[in-house]
């Protein structure tokens, strides 16, 4: 019988002295993100040459072993299947070093709405945010809380579909009878004013909250909500934007926690239609002002967005971003901070030289006069003492200010350095 060889699988040059089975480029030229709990790094699987994100666990100043988020993250993971969760394909431990392995999308939403060039189409936000929600509904249908959402945590495909990362956060939540939970989740901007309020029995409308917010940042490109980092100023921020919260908008608000506590010293008028009149359509202003509704009773859940007339009747319709495709690198929150640093960094540099610069024409201009003078001085010994030549043309103001460019670039050089 003949033997059928299969022929030995070939591995790239520049990956065939990897030691790992996914190849990453050495120090920190692989990072795409770094989070809180570790860094994520971008490899590829030698031989299928499929790209992963590698998210590395951290286990330094871990006393109690295997972080309880990785474990949490991991355990939720397995149970989530689905074309808007981010797939985890493996665990790995390598090196004495623990690894997720996940499926790799090139960017995050906040790397494209900080994209440089790239601009997405009302259509296209449209399609991104109807993925948001189905994700969204298939999260709360499977009794999960997401309770990280924010735009860092959203990944988006260089084909334009859009999954959740980051579950460290998310946990199964009960849908007959309400549970205590931590209220200290979700990134303080995108939080909604149940957990500031100190709320310990929530639900899925946590996550819809955080969901709007992450909505209008995709068509103003900064976040709505952005507080000073403690309950009292994030209140503030909300209350300053959509009023003050009545016993009428709220109930329950008088039983919350906290609510004694965070009483605001004046009451606010609501802003929020003045502010975002031009910046949406009719109906995406609706949807917008339903999922901010104080009473996270009286928030829609994620069908209900889904069924709302800003997906199903109001033009345009959705359109996937297939245009990302022709978009040169990956742009995540890593990425996207790292151009604003160097950005800033080039500003800065361009500002010290423009300083010096005028410095340097000040005092050339100076010099200039000295120099112009000096000059004189020297022809006029020159001429008295009967020689001459080519090098002695007298030096004009032209001259002397002809000088000023070398002490400037002297001088930018030293700023460079
Ligand atoms: P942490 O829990 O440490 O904050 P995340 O899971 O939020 O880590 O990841 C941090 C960043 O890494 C994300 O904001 C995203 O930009 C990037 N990232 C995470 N997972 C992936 C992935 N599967 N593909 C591409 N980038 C990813």
């Amino acid at each position: 019988m003949k033997k059928i060889i299969k022929p030995r699988p070939t591995v790239p040059a520049e990956m065939s002295a990897s030691d790992s089975i996914y190849y990453r480029k050495p120090g920190n030229e692989s990072v795409v993100g770094a989070g809180t709990y570790g860094k994520v790094f971008k490899a590829i699987h030698i031989y299928t040459q499929d790209k992963v994100a590698l998210k590395k666990i951290r286990m330094e100043g871990e006393r109690d072993g295997f972080p309880i988020t990785a474990v949490r993250e991991i355990r939720l993971l397995q149970h989530l299947r689905h074309k808007h969760v981010v797939a985890l394909q493996e665990v790995m431990v390598e090196k004495n070093e623990c690894f997720m392995v996940f499926e790799y999308l090139s960017h995050d939403m906040t790397g494209l709405i900080n994209h440089p060039t790239f601009t997405l189409t009302p259509g296209h936000k449209k399609h991104l945010a109807k993925q948001m929600f189905e994700g969204l509904d298939y999260l709360h249908r499977r009794g999960v809380l997401h309770r990280d959402i924010k735009a860092a945590n959203i990944l988006i495909s260089n084909t334009g579909i859009l999954k959740f990362a980051d579950f460290g956060l998310a946990r199964f939540y009960t849908k007959s009878h309400q549970n205590d939970y931590t209220n200290r989740v979700i990134t303080i901007w995108y939080r909604p004013p149940e957990l500031l309020l100190g709320e310990t029995q929530y639900g899925p409308a946590v996550d819809i909250w955080s969901a709007a917010c992450v909505f209008v940042e995709m068509f103003t490109r900064k976040a709505i909500f952005p507080g000073e980092g403690t309950e009292l100023s994030q209140l503030d921020k909300v209350y300053a934007m959509l009023g003050t919260p009545t016993r009428n908008d709220w109930p329950r608000i008088v039983d919350l926690p906290w609510f004694e506590l965070m009483q605001p010293v004046e009451r606010k008028k609501r802003q929020f239609e003045t502010q975002y009149r031009d910046v949406f359509t009719t109906a995406a202003l609706d949807l917008v002002t339903k999922m901010f509704r104080y009473d996270p009773i009286k928030r829609p859940n994620a069908e209900e967005v889904l069924e709302h007339p800003y997906f199903v009747e109001e033009q345009p319709k959705p359109e996937q971003a297939v245009e990302l495709e022709q978009v040169s690198g990956d742009w995540h929150e890593y990425e996207s901070k790292q151009m604003r640093r160097e950005n800033e960094r080039r500003r800065k540099e361009e500002y010290v030289r423009e300083r010096e610069k005028r410095k340097a024409t000040e005092a050339g201009l100076k010099d200039g006069k000295g120099e112009a003078e000096g000059q004189m001085e020297k022809k006029q010994k020159i001429s008295a003492g009967g020689g001459g030549g080519g090098g002695s043309r007298p030096a004009s103001r032209e001259g002397g200010k002809a000088t000023a460019p070398t002490t400037t670039t002297a001088v930018g050089s030293h700023a460079r350095s």
